[in-house]
Order: C-alpha cells, then structure tokens, then sequence
C-alpha cells in the first residue's frame, strides 16, 4: 500500500512543473514586494567622505571618462554640469569602462528638489554591483513605497535597517562594502554574493547575503557570470545627479 502511494506521487510530481526560472513561472511584480515591517525614519548627520590615497576616482566632478553607455562603445551621455553628473531620461544606464569583484563604493547622489511622481516613479535610479545585483536609489523621504525597494534597500530582496534619507535636493552618501559571488567550474554558486551599504553614514545593510540577481519580476536564482564586471548605474527616468564616485578594490 504504502509503496503503490509512492509510486502515485513520484507520478504525480513528473506531471506537475518544476518552480525554477527556466519554466519561467508567471508571477505579478507585487509578488515579491514586502511591505512590512516599514523601517523606521532616522536622520543622518553631517558627512565629508573625500577619496582615500588607493581610490580608483570614477568621477571627480568634470567627465565621464570612466564611464560609458550599457552594452555599448558610446561615450556616456549623461548631462555634466557644476562638479556632478545627472541622468538624461530614455538614454539607458551608464556602466565603467574597468571591471571590479570585491570592491569598496563610495558615491553621493542627489533626487531632485523638485518632487515628481510616487512610491517607485520618484527620484528612481540604483548602483548595480556587477552590472547585477542592485542597491536601490530611490527619493526616499517621506515617499512610502515596499520596503525591499526603498533606497538603501538591496532591490527585492533586502530592505535597509532603517531609513536614512535627506531631503529632496540633498545628497545623499552610499558606501558599499560588497564581497562579489563565488562559482565553480560548473557554474554552481559556492559562495553567494554579500553586501554592506552605509547611507549617511548609517548603517542600513549588514553584510546581507544575496539571494541572486536583482530581478523585477520572480524569484533570483544565481548565474555563473565573470570574476570581475563593470559597475552600473541605471536610467529609470529620473533626474538623478550623482557626485564624488570612487571605489577601493578590495
Ligand atoms: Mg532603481
């Protein structure tokens, strides 16, 4: 009896679809929003974070010579202007020229004074660890939205500690601790990839440990990709102004 109810299951589950990313499982993007518990509001004080002397400089306030379009050999066409850099809508995302795996992060970024849009539509980009893995830039302050996709948040997976924001037309600082995946020859994921974001100077990420990519959609599942990969920073429509970019490999 109690084999024929075995063998009626193994049946069963040959029938049914395996829940993996390659079946590509319909899910709506709200399915992987958690919107409690909301992380408390603190504010930050004041913070000066010049380059140390090993820093490799990504903007210093006058090019974009470190950086170029996504996927392409085109100069960055974001606008410079006053020692920062802001987003150009529908121009796509900018990613540097070098590569980087285990690295140091340092960079300011500014939402616009003047507040357009809601929830995810407000001063939306995001820094991508390995043009992959996203810690979220979002205008934050006083603008609810799901947690694991408010800045400071790693997009869909980690929200912050807390929320650290400035006001719109303030900059904020991220630093960005991030211990790139580990993968064997088969492509398995030995070690996954870990995070620690610091925003203004508060701590918001912990060493989490990264579920897989950054997806909008469905649940992350890791692939195999290169030791090192360029950082990126996205174009989500908004005017985004960034400053005082350099990281430390580590
Ligand atoms: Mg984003």
């Amino acid at each position: 009896m109690k084999i024929k109810l075995v063998a009626l299951l193994l049946l069963m589950a040959g029938n049914v679809p395996a829940f993996s990313q390659e079946k590509k499982v319909k899910l709506p993007p709200e399915a992987t929003e958690f919107w409690e518990p909301e992380p408390r509001v603190v504010t930050p004080g004041e913070v000066d974070h010049l380059p140390p002397s090993d820093a490799i400089v990504l903007f210093n306030g006058t090019t974009l010579d470190h950086w170029k379009s996504v996927g392409k050999e085109a100069a960055a066409p974001w606008k410079v202007e006053n020692g920062a850099f802001t987003v150009v809508p529908k121009t796509g995302g900018i990613e540097t020229k070098a590569s980087f795996g285990d690295v140091q992060v340092h960079l300011e970024w500014r939402a616009p004074v003047e507040v357009e849009g809601t929830g995810q539509g407000r001063g939306n980009s995001g820094v991508f660890l390995m043009k992959t893995y996203e810690v979220q830039i979002l205008d934050s302050y006083d603008n609810r939205t799901y947690s694991n996709g408010q800045a400071g948040s790693v997009y869909k997976q980690h929200p912050p500690l807390v929320n650290a924001m400035r006001k719109p037309g303030e900059w904020n600082t991220y630093d960005i601790f991030f211990a790139a995946p580990r993968f064997n020859a088969d492509g398995m994921v030995l070690t996954p990839a870990r995070v620690t974001v610091i925003h203004n100077g508060v701590l918001v990420q912990n060493a989490v440990e990264l579920k897989g990519p950054t997806e909008y959609i469905g649940i992350p599942n890791y692939k195999a990709h290169p030791e090192e990969m360029p950082l990126m920073l996205q174009d989500h429509g908004d005017l985004v102004s960034f400053r005082n970019i350099w990281v430390r490999k580590l």
